[in-house]
């Protein structure tokens, strides 16, 4: 599935990371955890959400009775920008032409918890993530209609800055580990 992302070249971003960072989790999921792009720590370990905020997602995972190893994990772009700043949106359009879309065929999940502002983009939902956090849309994107479930919520680091973010976050997690059991995702292995 990622043959040849370490040879991407194709962002002025790239320059600034070690690697980009692929997706990782069971390929054989229904359910995608979707953040931003890398930050340092998953650069030098070449895997997504490892670092704090990477905590944060694990915290979630739990407040949603999911088991984060029965997921698939990735970014909507696979590289590290200096000082953590948002990937231009060319970066992103780029990026998700090029692989995430690839990626997210393959992996064929239905639902989809996009985590920040980016990651609902990709989708062409209009709105912010502060108001439309803990709802969910049907996504026409990629697969047609009906098909994908978009569950939203806040970038983990952002529920590391924000104490009332965080708040928000754990709440959206646990209103998504009851949606998820509604309909019967039992969060993989559970
Ligand atoms: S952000 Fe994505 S498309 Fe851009 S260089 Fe990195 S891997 Fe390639």
């Amino acid at each position: 599935m990622f043959e040849d992302l370490a040879k991407c070249m194709l962002c002025p971003e790239r320059q600034f990371a070690r690697v980009p960072v692929p997706g990782i989790g069971d390929i054989k999921t229904k359910i995608v955890l979707l953040g931003r792009n890398p930050g340092v720590n998953e650069d030098k370990q070449g895997v997504p959400f490892i670092g704090r905020a990477g905590g944060r997602l694990n915290e979630g995972c739990v407040l949603a009775g999911l088991l984060r190893r029965s997921c698939w994990v990735t970014n909507v772009s696979k590289c590290m920008t200096p000082t953590q700043r948002t990937p231009s949106k060319e970066c992103r359009t780029t990026c998700v032409k090029q692989w995430l879309i690839p990626e997210l065929r393959e992996i064929d999940p239905e639902v989809i918890l996009t985590l920040g502002n980016e990651a609902l983009q990709v989708f062409e939902i209009f709105g912010r993530v502060g108001e439309l956090h803990g709802t969910i849309f049907m996504t026409d994107k990629i697969w047609g209609p009906g098909r994908v479930q978009l569950f939203v919520s806040y970038h983990p680091s952002a529920a590391l800055r924000s104490k009332s973010i965080y708040d928000l976050y754990r709440k959206d997690m646990i209103e998504f580990g009851k949606w998820l059991t509604s309909n019967g995702y039992t969060g993989g292995e559970a």
